[in-house]
């Protein structure tokens, strides 16, 4: 018997509990010993901590900060760490089971974690944010180790953000350790590619999905709308354009850009980069994030943060495809009415794990201190991004099940298996 898990900070909006649900829906087609399920619901260790910063006013702020290891069974545990007002317990604890099957269902040797801290980096100057970064790191050194934990960037967070990590870090054991962390910049180990590849992932696999449930356009009739301009939407529009689709629409949190003739791509990130929003550019008709959801378009990519599309708006969805850029975008209701109304859908631990397997690779230069180039990056993240996808779509048929069950099924059975020939210690 599955039993709802009772962590001990409950909070009320729960990402957790969709994550749950997802996790819930899937399992049942998997005969696993209820022992099995049961272990895999919960985070292995949850870590909260507060710490003070010292603001150039010379004032002492207190943060909070979080980092979860869901699961280690397959490797040491991976995830970003984000930086924003929205952290709480509840939602990292989320994220980082989704980062536990991300990477079991794109096979690579990682468990699940992910962290984050309560702050909106943008009321930070540059020195108060190494300042947070340094601090939030040195609070996590018991947790992390290139064999434990190795963070990397989500939402609020840079190379830069990742390199002073690399560097309290290495300070604090004495030498350069630049596996520590992935996504950092290339001149102290990153990798090339990285920095584009949860984009360009995106794209990849909406290439592969429109193959077989596409309506047969060529990429220049088939139009595309993109929430959020983060570094992954703003990857996965440009490299969309550049392959010829038509970007009919973005948006970021001030809001969104439609043009019915197509988006001139690099003008708008051009604007974006000068602006730091996307607002006032005149380059198409300014429309609400809600809005911008509800679009005439084939291809819709959700690429902000969690729980956008719901019960309350999945029926206004007139896309016929949705591939998840963000993690977590869409509520189990939202997915009820979505496969009601014949939405084929790429799930978020498919479609945005271009970003996990480049710093896979980054990872594994670093430990070799031997470095790709940049065309055998994107090479190895296309065939492990296609070869992934067809793996779901596979199991989605063997299941008769939607993409994010097969997605889930697939991940599950790989980290329960390995769980089963490593057996329950002691
Ligand atoms: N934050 C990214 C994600 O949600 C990347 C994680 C990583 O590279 O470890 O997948």
């Amino acid at each position: 018997m599955v039993v709802a898990y009772n962590p001990p900070h409950e909070q009320t909006a729960s990402v957790y509990a969709t994550a749950l649900a997802q996790f819930d829906r899937a399992v049942r087609y998997l005969n696993l010993d209820d022992g099995v399920a049961e272990f895999l619901r919960y985070p292995r260790r949850e870590f909260t901590v507060n710490f003070p910063v010292r603001r150039d006013n010379g004032k002492v702020e207190m943060f909070t900060g979080y980092r979860v290891h869901h699961n280690t069974v397959l490797g040491p545990s991976k995830g970003g760490i984000r930086y924003s007002l929205a952290v709480n317990l509840d939602e990292i604890r989320a994220l980082a089971m989704w980062m536990t099957w991300k990477c079991a269902l794109v096979n690579i040797p990682y468990g699940g974690a992910k962290g984050g801290v309560v702050v909106d980096p943008k009321t930070l100057s540059r020195h108060e944010l190494e300042g947070l970064t340094r601090r939030y790191t040195a609070e996590l050194i018991p947790l992390i180790s290139p064999n434990m934990d190795i963070p990397a960037p989500d939402m609020g967070t840079t190379p830069q953000v990742m390199a002073w990590i690399m560097d309290t870090y290495s300070m604090t054991v004495g030498y350069s350790v630049p596996a520590i962390v992935t996504g950092k910049p290339i001149n102290i180990g990153g990798s090339l590619g990285r920095n584009e590849a949860t984009g360009r992932g995106v794209i990849a696999c909406m290439v592969e999905a429109l193959k077989g449930h596409g309506s047969g356009k060529s990429a220049t009739d088939t139009t595309l709308v993109v929430q959020g301009f983060g570094n992954v939407g703003s990857n996965a529009a440009s490299f969309a354009h550049s392959l010829g689709y038509k970007v009919l629409g973005v948006s970021d949190v001030d809001g969104g850009l439609y043009n019915s003739k197509g988006l001139d791509m690099p003008a708008v990130r051009a604007y974006y980069a000068e602006h730091g929003t996307l607002s006032g550019s005149k380059l198409g008709d300014e429309v609400t994030n809600m809005e911008l959801l509800a679009l005439e378009c084939d291809v819709l990519a959700p690429c902000a943060m969690e729980s956008q599309i719901t019960g309350k708006n999945a029926n206004k969805v007139k896309a016929k495809m949705i591939v998840e850029g963000a993690n977590g975008p869409t509520t189990p209701d939202a997915d009820d009415i979505l496969l009601d109304n014949g939405v084929f859908l790429v799930p978020d631990i498919l479609a945005n794990a271009g970003g996990v397997v480049v710093s896979y690779f980054e990872w594994v230069q670093d430990l070799q201190a031997f470095f790709w180039d940049q065309e055998e990056v994107y090479r190895q993240l296309q065939r492990a991004m296609a070869r992934s996808y067809y793996n779901t779509e596979a199991t989605a048929e063997e299941f008769g099940v939607d993409m994010r069950t097969a997605a889930q099924i697939t991940a599950i059975k790989r980290v329960a298996d390995a769980l089963e020939t490593r057996g329950f210690y002691p």
